[in-house]
């Protein structure tokens, strides 16, 4: 390399000069000589600014670092340099940092700072305009029983989510004079950091650190939000609940969540379906299915039972010789699909359990008794019944 500046002598402080005073000057470089600065200059001027500020960053990234400061301190570049190429662009990868802090927090007291963004401004505001801001979703759970289900419902459902502030629109400040652009980005909501090292120089953009990549700025500030834009409020929001749904299932309410801030685009309600147990009735899918217990006789002879529905209760007629397991299948009349979701509405299975007594009267056993060798009493498994049969052996 060629002759080296001392790094003091670079930034121009005294060998005294304290952690502030070492920041104050390489800023003061730094707005300078940023090759950004220079992007209308000459060749030669371009080249010399590169120069400069690489030079600028390299002995800051020496003199802001008390250990390499120390070392500098003593033995000047050997003390440094024996670290090698990798110290000195491992300073420089910490450039980004060392720009938010010098354009960041502090930088409101620092005069001439102006021109150094306008060589980025343009580029970025493209990007500004085209950023939308979304809220955030809210996840919530509602229970619904199958009637609910059969039919569909509208259901009130109370949550806590930002809403833009009433006091100042959601611009987080009442007067729009007290909203000004960002001084650090030029309004661009990025800033973009020169990386040099050894091998050249390179690009980067990054969020803004003043204004949160919002590329404004508020003065004065909303008392009623803080200048978020945004309040918390509890609502009650109807939410339509489609027929057919199952549990589980998540319907997705647009624009029901959060305010974004900046009045963008609201976050969406996320309602998970909870389904609440019948007392009766247990589903499958689109199928319900109900169990019932029927006396002998009434299974020989045949009888009517009332079946509840979810739409009210219905009366089945139970054949004459109906066997324990048999199901009676009642078409229709299990749930909806959800439109979108399959097609066509289930059905309600009604399983029909024979209950077989066991304290009988001297009489009725010995009616029993006189029925025993029967013909009509023997088993004779006809082809309906054995499936019967054969079903529930199936199923154990
Ligand atoms: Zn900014
Ligand atoms: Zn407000």
């Amino acid at each position: 390399m060629a002759e080296k500046r001392d790094y003091y002598e670079v930034l121009g402080v005294a060998k005294t000069a304290t952690a502030d005073e070492i920041k104050m000057a390489y800023r003061k470089a730094a707005m300078k000589w940023h090759p950004d600065r220079w992007v209308e200059g000459t060749e030669a001027e371009k080249k010399t600014a590169e120069e400069k500020f690489k030079e600028a960053s390299e002995a800051y990234s020496v003199l802001s670092d008390p250990d390499k400061k120390a070392k500098y301190d003593q033995f000047g570049f050997a003390g440094v340099d024996s670290q090698g190429a990798p110290d000195f662009s491992g300073g420089f990868g910490n450039l980004e940092d060392i720009l938010r802090d010098l354009f960041g927090g502090s930088f409101g007291g620092f005069g001439g700072f102006g021109g150094f963004g306008s060589g980025f401004g343009t580029g970025g505001s493209s990007r500004t305009q085209t950023r939308v801001y979304k809220g955030r979703d809210i996840r919530t759970r509602v229970r619904l029983t199958l009637e609910e289900i059969a039919k569909g419902v509208e259901k009130e459902i109370t949550i806590e989510r930002n809403r833009p502030c009433p006091d100042c629109g959601g611009k987080g400040t009442k007067n729009s004079s007290d909203v000004k652009t960002c001084p650090t980005c030029k309004g661009a909501g990025q800033v973009q950091h020169v990386t040099s090292s050894l091998f050249g120089r390179t690009m980067t953009y990054s969020t803004c650190p003043q204004c949160g990549g919002e590329g404004k700025v508020i003065t004065n500030p909303c008392r009623t939000c803080g200048g978020t834009g945004l309040v918390r409020r509890k609502e009650i929001v109807k939410v339509k609940i489609p027929a057919g749904v199952e549990d589980g299932m998540q319907l997705t309410i647009r624009g029901e969540g959060h305010a974004a801030p900046h009045n963008g685009v609201n976050g969406d309600l996320l309602v998970i379906i909870e389904e609440v147990a019948h007392s009766n009735l247990k589903r499958n899918g689109n199928n319900l299915f109900y169990s019932t217990v029927i006396s002998v006789t009434d299974a020989i002879l045949g009888t009517e039972i009332a079946v509840p529905c979810l739409d009210g209760s219905y009366k089945v007629k139970v054949d004459p010789g109906t066997q324990s397991g048999a199901v009676i299948k009642l078409r229709g009349k299990g749930l909806p699909a959800v439109s979108g979701y399959g097609s066509g509405t289930g059905d309600l299975y009604v399983k029909i359990l024979v209950w077989i007594p066991k304290r009988l009267s001297n009489d009725e056993k010995a009616a029993l008794q006189g029925m025993r060798t029967s013909r009509s009493f023997t088993p004779d498994l006809s082809r309906d019944d054995k499936a019967v049969f054969d079903k529930i052996k199936d199923i154990y």
